[in-house]
């Protein structure tokens, strides 16, 4: 049986820095037919360089994507405590945003910036997915715009609603955990290693508790706000001169992944069915989730936009993150057919995914860390059990 990740697991995410090393791993190269047939249509794929992108923001800054889209990138408060991308689709009657980032000051921010593109009315707030990351806004702007409609696919709200009973003490727990260790850096004037701190690091240290101060306050203050209108495969908005396409092309990284397509922009916002620069795999429908961005790479898009990470202007990486898929699911699947018994652990190290590491972390030691945590032992755990269950 798959042991189930408890709801911590997969909140921890957005809280912690995974630093558990990955498996070593062994020579050879796997390509799928795939890789081969896309690779025709679209020229050369898994190997085509990609833009330096990192896990973590360091600033908050703003796209525009088309005449009355835009995305915001969030400043992230702790390298690994992470911010979903925020997208806003202003129409000639009113606007659409999709997801509302972890943290009401941020949240507050994107909302004093929405008002200054436009005075319309925000009136469609669509959660991609259940994750703190991408939700935890929500009532910022129900008590902005009280008219406004929150989206989700029905499994989402479901999940949303199972877990929003113990969203706030986790995030305290996690948030008081991290502040008892900053204040702890500050009072010994060294970092948990021993190391003298700088005067560069002791001012970070002060500017980081001052920000969890705020998710503290956040945590303490948590109001839950649920989807109100919900689907199953699809949605079209109206937003004024401006349709607004919300989707769920099946499972992927949760049960109820939805995504927005703007058709006349040719723009694809995928929540975190895709995220750059290193997919967040850590729980999650293998074999489905490649399935799911096979059906999304069919829509014409020119512009992608993850739910982590720089916006994308073709559709180079999310061919490489199927490819990285197939190539993982199917390795695991050789493995069993060979032998059944194989342990989760000798799957692990007889996986092979060099190439794919090498073409998406480069040598970015933070992007190389996530990718062997992701990658390398969460994917690997979904699609054994997953195998295993068949
Ligand atoms: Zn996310």
């Amino acid at each position: 049986m798959k042991p189930q990740k408890p709801l911590w697991f997969i909140l921890v995410l957005f809280f912690v820095v995974p630093s558990v090393k990955g498996p070593s791993f062994s020579a050879g190269t796997w390509r799928s037919a795939y890789v081969e047939a896309t690779r025709a249509h679209f020229g050369t794929i898994a190997a085509a360089p990609l833009p330096a992108d990192s896990l973590f923001s360091r600033e908050r800054h703003v796209i525009k994507l088309a005449e009355g889209v835009y995305e915001i990138r969030h400043e992230d408060p702790f390298p690994g405590w992470v911010h979903g991308n925020t997208t806003v689709i202003i129409g000639t009657k009113e606007v659409f945003v999709v997801d509302s980032c972890q943290l009401s000051t941020s949240a507050r921010g994107d909302i004093a910036q929405i008002r200054q593109w436009t005075s319309k009315p925000v009136r469609y707030l669509l959660n991609t997915h259940w994750h703190l990351d991408h939700t935890g806004g929500n009532k910022d702007y129900m008590d902005e715009y009280p008219s406004l409609t929150i989206i989700a696919h029905t499994e989402t709200r479901k999940m949303m609603d199972a877990t929003s009973m113990s969203l706030p003490s986790l995030m305290l727990k996690e948030a008081t955990a991290t502040q008892a260790r900053l204040q702890k850096n500050i009072e010994t004037g060294k970092s948990p290693d021993g190391k003298p701190l700088t005067e560069r690091d002791k001012a970070e240290t002060v500017q980081k508790l001052a920000l969890i101060g705020a998710i503290i306050d956040q945590a303490k203050g948590f109001a839950y706000r649920g989807p109100t209108l919900i689907f199953d495969r699809e949605l079209i908005v109206d937003l004024g001169n401006r349709e607004v396409h919300i989707k769920h092309l099946g499972r992927g990284n949760t049960a109820g992944d939805a995504f927005v397509y703007l058709p006349k922009e040719k723009i694809l916002i995928t929540g975190d069915l895709l995220d750059h620069p290193v997919p967040y795999a850590f729980d999650g429908y293998p074999s489905e989730w490649i399935q799911t961005l096979e059906r999304m790479a069919q829509l014409d898009a020119e512009t992608i936009v993850p739910g982590h990470g720089e916006v994308l202007h073709d559709k180079t990486f999310l061919y490489q993150v199927i490819d990285l898929m197939k190539s993982v699911v199917a390795q695991v699947n050789k493995q069993l057919n060979l032998n059944y018994e194989a342990t989760l652990d000798e799957v692990k190290k007889s996986l092979d995914v060099k190439s794919f590491r090498q073409a998406i972390a480069g040598d970015d030691k933070a992007n190389a860390g996530f990718f062997d945590n992701s990658i390398g032992s969460s994917f690997v755990e979904l699609a054994y059990y997953e195998a295993k269950q068949r």
